[in-house]
């Protein structure tokens, strides 16, 4: 059971500061949507929390323990990115084992994991496939397969559907949603430029303009009552 708690978050590139003091709660279980536009900053804290950027000032509190000093294979995250690098000469199976592998754990627990994780994503069928044997939707079910194994506590995703056709994005925001369903307690953090996405799969939203939170809320809450008109805009309530 995890809460995250981000304190105060800001952080400058140089002299360009891109989060002006972040303040989130996010509890245990929660299906979080960042929306906003391009440039605000929904990329830069995700890979804040899972310690690919260092912060500038501000407390990342994972489930009570100050995490940022952590390294960033220590602090339970996984990220799904947009564009996903598999492996092209190893199958399915490998590409999901390889992190496991690496890192020294032993074959049945890496087994056991692959598979339920191909169980989830209904990828069982294609375990023994090379990834150019797989449609895009399959590729980035591949991906979310490799995070999932780590057994996160957070999963993070960065646009991950972004690269894919209308149909498929459909397809697989369904996935996303049965997965969201089949990890209960895991927290997870979903970036889209997409409302359909935020507003079909979030428990809440935050929306974000210019480093800052504008608003955040359930679907319903933001819809009914937006804070303002950029919030009206992004939802696309008929403010
Ligand atoms: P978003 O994901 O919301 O589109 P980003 O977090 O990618 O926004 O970017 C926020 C701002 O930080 C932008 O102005 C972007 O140009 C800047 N930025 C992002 N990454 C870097 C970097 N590595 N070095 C310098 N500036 C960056
Ligand atoms: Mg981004």
């Amino acid at each position: 059971m995890v809460d995250l708690s981000l304190r105060n978050i800001r952080k400058a590139y140089a002299d360009l500061e891109v989060l002006h003091g972040i303040d989130l709660d996010i509890k245990s279980g929660e299906f979080i949507v960042f929306v906003g536009p391009s440039g605000c900053g929904k990329s830069t804290l995700l890979r804040s929390i899972a310690g690919l950027e260092s912060i500038t000032s501000g407390d990342l509190v994972i489930d009570g323990e100050r995490m940022n000093a952590v390294a960033p294979s220590k602090r339970g995250i996984s990220m799904v990115f947009q564009s996903y690098a598999l492996y092209p000469h190893m199958t399915v199976y490998e590409n999901m084992a390889f992190g496991l592998r690496i890192a020294g754990m032993p074959k049945a627990e890496i087994d056991t994991r692959v598979r339920r994780a191909a169980g989830i994503l209904q990828l069982d069928k294609y375990l023994q496939r090379q990834p150019k044997a797989l449609s895009g939707g399959q590729r980035q079910r591949v991906a979310i397969g490799r995070a999932i194994v780590r057994n996160p506590r957070v999963f993070l995703f960065d646009e991950p559907l972004s690269n894919l056709d209308a149909a498929l994005r459909v397809a697989t925001r369904i996935e996303i949603a049965k997965l969201k369903q089949s990890m209960p307690d895991v927290t997870m953090i979903y970036v889209t430029h997409d409302q359909v996405e935020a507003m079909t799969l979030a428990d809440r939203i935050v929306v974000f303009k210019d480093g800052y939170v504008e608003q955040m809320g359930t679907p319903t809450e933001l819809y009914r009552k937006p804070a303002n008109l950029f919030v009206a805009q992004f939802i696309g309530s008929p403010a």
